[in-house]
């Protein structure tokens, strides 16, 4: 249920009405618009007694129910667009954003190569893996702590904010102290205690979406983050499973303009994992911009036949210049209305 509150309204309303909210159980958030306040009201379906009640008291102009079961994601509840911000980068603007870097740290020199890399070649933030989400327990894990204080070590250089993944709760407070985001995998996303601890890290958090997730339950687990009072949400999209092994997933691009109808939340695409090959990074990159993608997250080595994690569909430097290139130029072409 959704509360809007008359412009210009008294602020000892605003405190009623959280009252009777709070008096019926229920949680709340409120969003301070310019001309009047909005109350989302949270914690399951309001009664309709509630409803009611709330409806007639002063200074209260509406009452929504939202029909949808996610509340703080949902453009209902937020028509304005959420811009995330880490240190200068916006992800949500109007610029797309370009995050680039290896799959998971290498070594200090590997690492720093490739971040000067990424750098030149247009990306606005760096990513790699220090704990790595490996299908095979015998395959390399990630450097661990070692590789959080190499990503410091490569944006003290660079300038470029980090983005690394989290895997388990206990790890949140290590990755929130090293990284500038916190990256929650394909194969976490629907971790909940992760979600709520990565929740209440004061960290902005990249979610990506599960690969058998339907679009509601991912945006129920971008809930999960947002209700322990983190709005710095953005969505990545990194393909699902599909029923050919030709790709390694389905990178499913309707989700894009799907997401900026339901939420106001960014949403970036992973066009590496998306596919698992590197012919179809340049190109998928460009459709997910065509599509309103907010940016992309792209791995890159600089000798990918000896990469450790990811070899097939990790780009050279030179080919991210190139994206770069094809995205400020798709990005100016299909800058229309219809996607705003
Ligand atoms: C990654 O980005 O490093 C990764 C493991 O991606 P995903 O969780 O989408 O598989
Ligand atoms: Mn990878």
């Amino acid at each position: 249920m959704i509360v809007q509150m008359r412009t210009g309204s008294d602020e000892q309303y605003l405190e009623h009405v959280l009252g009777v909210i709070t008096a019926a159980g229920h949680g709340y958030r409120v969003i301070e618009g310019t001309e009047r306040n909005v109350i989302g009201v949270l914690g399951g379906a309001p009664s309709q007694d509630l409803v009611d009640r709330v409806q007639t008291l002063p200074g209260v102009e509406t009452v929504i129910r939202i029909s949808k079961p996610y509340k703080l994601a949902s453009r209902e509840f937020h028509p304005q667009r959420t811009v995330v911000k880490i240190g200068n980068v916006l992800i949500g603007g109007d610029t797309p954003v370009l995050i680039a870097g290896p799959c998971v740290v290498e070594g200090k020199e590997p690492l720093l190569l490739t971040a000067r890399a990424a750098k030149a070649a247009g990306a606005v933030m760096l990513r790699g893996g220090a704990y790595k989400p490996r299908t095979s327990p015998y395959s390399f894990q990630g450097l661990g702590v070692e590789g959080l204080q190499l990503l410091a070590l490569a944006r003290e250089e660079t300038g470029l904010p980090v983005v690394t993944e989290v895997m388990e709760p206990d790890q949140v407070g290590v990755v929130a102290e090293y990284a500038d985001m916190l990256q929650i995998g394909a194969r976490n996303m629907s971790n909940f205690p992760l979600l709520r601890k990565a929740g209440r890290s004061g960290r902005p958090v990249l979610l990506k979406r599960g690969f058998s997730a339907t679009i509601e339950e991912w945006l129920m687990s971008a809930e999960y983050v947002m209700a322990e009072g983190n709005e710095d949400v953005v969505l990545c999209e990194r393909g699902i499973r599909g029923f050919d092994p030709i790709v390694r997933f389905m990178l499913d691009l309707t989700a894009v303009p799907l997401l900026k109808d339901l939420t106001h939340l960014p949403v970036i695409v992973d066009p590496s994992h998306g596919t698992g090959r590197r012919a179809l990074v340049a190109p998928m990159s460009l459709a997910a911009i065509a599509a309103g993608a907010d940016g992309l997250i792209v791995e890159i080595h600089h000798d990918p036949a000896q990469a450790l994690c990811d070899g097939p569909q990790a780009i050279l430097p030179d080919v991210l210049r190139q994206i770069a290139d094809g995205v400020a130029a798709v990005h100016a072409a299909v800058r229309t209305p219809v996607l705003a």
